[in-house]
């Protein structure tokens, strides 16, 4: 027996129609790449979103087209997303961080027909067009005033141009929920790029998740700055989840540095902020270097790699901002825990918390998670089997775009390509992404937790731990660290800061100093490239 209600399908035109009907006069504000600051409400997003709706189809862009974007965390890049996905096409977010070779991988492999770009990429899509094969139309995202005098696209557009030529008479269209609304494409630390297609129905249900009070708590009481950029998995679906319920948003386009964020955070009341450790490292020294603090930011996102444990203490207890530990991956929408207390664990001790807190946080409704062994044999959520971790569920890839790569799936489940433990109360903790963790003497030594206490000592800014061949024990620990400004530490020192933490073979073998350690396109440390910096050099133990 079927249920009476009603079928309408999950479109993403939806969330901002709602927006503009329920939250019409909430504000989206964008420092723009040329710096100054632009303001207006979700009812001017929505009517600017129809037209764009227009300008794209009188570009003869059709449902089901890919189009391109290269462009910050702005407005406009706000637009495209709701024109794009709410006409029936897909927006294929790419990542200008990218080796150029990469991006004109995905613009191909996407056969993308139309490219929007911020200014700041103008010298390099010049140079990349000759290779966008597909790529009709080029235009550029600006006003006619910022356009160059001349340019080595020939008909370069421009975005506000053929916005002052359409009108924003435009009803969106409803169709199949299932329709592919946004391609992003994995990082792909070994061979190329893979396109993950989100449908409307996926990025709606995974709104709603991100939501919910125990993720990411969002509603029309906050005002929320991503520095999350909208090229790194949607910026974990901010722009969509703020819209549905009506949050202001405060985008910071380029100026990322610790001072702009932290302006742009006091200047809009900004309440939630995310993004990647990395980032908050930057954040978190302007703070200390100025001795200024939050007046109304009090919690923060930060994922897309492991958050140490120093950082959660430093924001919650130096700044009063509660730190929500999330983790997700492209492939999920992209998100699948976050790290927050039951009212249990609320009643615990301090140092009782901040263990919780450590770990990567809680299942969201909507994923389903199961850690593995090398069999595949299910293991038991004691918080200390660690395993294989899977996931499933509707906001979760069920394959490639054009099958790249051939059938994810094992069993129906998503590989995630992570270690993790979770414990009795549903807790996951990454232990490593597969590729990193060290193997020794048989057993498995977590990368992620040596770094974290080595970014525990005072002296330490940022450090990353990876294996080094042994004749013996196949692979030793090494810590690659970078010291603070102005402070000091031994390699003797800091080994002896591990004493006591950790079981004697956990311990490193050497620590290596250097000014500057390698991160890849979305800010995460690139443990490829230092294994290949590393590839020649001899542990002292060995
Ligand atoms: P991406 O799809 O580029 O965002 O990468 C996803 C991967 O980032 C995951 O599979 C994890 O290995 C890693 N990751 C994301 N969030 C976290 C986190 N909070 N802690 C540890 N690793 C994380």
């Amino acid at each position: 027996m079927h249920g009476l209600m009603m079928d309408t399908p999950l479109l993403i035109s939806d969330l901002i129609r709602f927006a503009d009907r329920n939250h019409g006069d909430t504000e989206i504000v964008s420092k723009t790449v040329e710096g100054d600051i632009h303001r207006y409400t979700y009812r001017d997003a929505h009517a600017r979103a129809r037209r764009l709706a227009k300008v794209v189809q009188g570009l003869g862009l059709k449902a089901g087209d890919r189009i391109g974007t290269l462009a910050w965390n702005g407005y406009r890049h706000y637009e495209l997303y709701y024109a794009i996905s709410g006409m029936g096409a897909v927006i294929n977010t790419i990542n200008p961080r990218l080796f150029p070779d990469q991006i004109v991988y995905i613009s191909n492999h996407a056969e993308n027909t139309a490219l929007f770009f911020d200014l700041t990429f103008l010298p390099l899509v010049e140079k990349l067009a000759p290779q966008l094969k597909t790529v009709k139309h080029y235009v550029l995202m600006t006003d006619r005033a910022h356009m160059p005098a001349k340019s080595a696209i020939p008909k370069l557009l421009c975005y506000e141009d053929l916005m002052a030529q359409q009108d924003d008479g435009y009803e969106w269209p409803t169709f199949d929920e299932h329709t592919a609304a946004a391609l992003c494409y994995t990082s792909g630390t070994t061979g190329n790029p893979k396109g993950v297609l989100y449908s409307n129905r996926s990025t709606v249900l995974h709104a709603y998740g991100a939501a919910l009070p125990d993720a990411l708590n969002l509603s029309a009481y906050d005002s929320v700055l991503p520095v999350v950029p909208m090229f790194h998995a949607n910026a974990w679906s901010l722009p969509y989840t703020c819209t549905m319920v009506g949050a202001k948003m405060v985008f910071p386009g380029p100026h990322l540095d610790g001072k702009s964020v932290y302006d742009l955070i006091e200047q809009e009341q900004v309440t939630l902020s995310a993004g990647v450790p990395t980032v908050w490292l930057m954040l978190l020294q302007h703070l200390s270097a100025n001795k200024v603090r939050f007046s109304t930011l009090n919690r923060t996102v930060i994922g897309g790699s492991a958050c140490p444990p120093a950082m959660i203490r430093s924001f919650q207890d130096d700044y009063g901002v509660t730190v929500f530990h999330a983790w997700g991956m492209t492939e999920m929408s992209p998100l699948g825990t976050v790290g927050t207390l039951k009212a249990k664990q609320a009643k615990l001790d301090k140092e009782a918390r901040y263990a919780v807190q450590a770990k990567q946080g809680r299942g969201i409704f909507g994923v389903e998670m199961k850690i593995v062994d090398e069999e595949g044999k299910e293991l038991p959520w004691d918080g200390k089997r660690f395993g294989n971790l899977l996931v499933k569920g509707p906001w979760i890839a069920a394959g490639y775009l054009k099958g790249e790569g051939g059938d994810p799936l094992i069993d129906g489940w998503f590989p995630t390509g992570d270690v993790a433990t979770i414990d009795a109360d549903g807790y996951m903790q990454i232990t490593d992404r597969s590729k990193d963790v060290i193997k020794s003497g048989g057993e498995w030594i977590s990368s992620i937790d040596l770094e974290n206490i080595a970014v525990g000592h005072p002296a330490i800014a940022e450090a990353a731990v990876i294996g080094i061949q042994h004749p013996k024990w196949d692979e030793r620990p090494i810590v690659v660290a970078i010291k603070k400004p102005g402070q000091d530490v031994s390699r003797e020192e800091l080994l002896k800061f591990f004493e006591g933490k950790i079981a004697k073979w956990w311990m490193p073998d050497d620590v290596v100093f250097v000014e500057e350690l390698p991160h890849t396109a979305t800010g995460k440390l690139s443990k490829l490239t230092l294994r290949q910096t590393f590839s020649d050099y001899r542990l002292p133990t060995a």
